[in-house]
């Protein structure tokens, strides 16, 4: 394919590799996404979209319902890393990519090893006391059942993930948007591009090339260098790492 060897010329000249990636990097592990056809929103759940589930008014409200669907849908422990994320973890070691951008919460970035991560939305294996703070993983939360109280203090324990209409974290913001203006290479990977602040993040880009990986199309594509209609996983695969000796 001839994209591929426009990515890896890209890849080859590239000093400072930023990836920025949504759901679609790891529905090969396992981990559906929200708007493709298997996605989550074709999932009904009492009527209610992922996005009115997974908000800090719903949150807050219907804390027992918003459980529900956070243990059901958005904890997967048997998933583990794939092709995408490896290769990623090989990019890193080879000082090659100075970061990732993701929108994922699953933490599967962090468990190939990368650490130059910046987890926007944050992560679902850290789970924190609304009261005293105390921090919990993904086990615990698994074993939880109804509305999940911490042991010590009897508080509310909450996800670390940013629900809509949450902020993110400013410092991860702050890191995520100094990477990418950096970035000489911004490989952007299936995401829909739809999330707000995310969407936009990918405009801080000023850098020599601009890669979409997607299925279907983005609204960044007509910004792109290169865009490959195709599977993250299989074309993150395809890329030879360039080590410097
Ligand atoms: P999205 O569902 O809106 O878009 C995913 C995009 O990836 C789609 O355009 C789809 O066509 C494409 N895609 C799916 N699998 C692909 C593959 N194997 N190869 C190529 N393209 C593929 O996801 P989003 O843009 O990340 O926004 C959804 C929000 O939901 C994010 O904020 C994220 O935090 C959250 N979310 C996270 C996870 C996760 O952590 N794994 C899963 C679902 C949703
Ligand atoms: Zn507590």
């Amino acid at each position: 394919m001839e994209e591929l060897q426009d990515l890896q010329r890209m890849v080859n000249g590239a000093r400072r590799i930023v990836f920025f990636g949504g759901a679609g990097v790891s529905t090969e592990s396992g981990i559906p996404d929200f708007r493709s056809p298997d996605g989550l929103y074709q999932e009904e759940f009492q009527g209610l979209t992922p996005e009115m589930i997974l908000s800090s008014s719903f949150f807050y409200l219907h804390p027992e319902t918003f459980f529900d669907y956070y243990r059901r849908y958005l904890l997967h422990p048997g998933a583990r890393p794939n092709a995408a994320h490896r290769k990623l973890y090989e990019l890193e070691k080879a000082d090659r990519l100075r970061g990732i951008v993701t929108q994922n919460i699953d933490g599967l970035h962090r468990i190939a090893g990368n650490i130059r991560l910046y987890e926007i939305h944050g992560t679902v294996h850290r789970n924190v006391c609304m009261d005293c703070g105390d921090v919990y993983d993904m086990a615990w939360m698994l074993g939880t059942s109804g509305i999940p109280r911490c042991p010590h203090c009897g508080g509310v324990v909450k996800p670390e993930v940013v629900l809509y209409g949450e902020a993110p974290d400013r410092y991860v913001m702050m890191g995520a948007d100094r990477e990418i203006s950096q970035a000489d290479l911004l490989i952007v990977a299936g995401t829909s591009l739809t999330v707000e602040p995310a969407a936009s993040m990918t405009e801080r880009f000023h850098g020599k090339h601009m890669v979409v990986i997607n299925r279907e199309p983005t609204p960044a594509d007509g910004r792109a260098d290169l865009v490959i209609r195709g599977n993250v996983a299989e074309v993150m695969e395809s890329i030879q790492v360039p080590y410097i000796n």
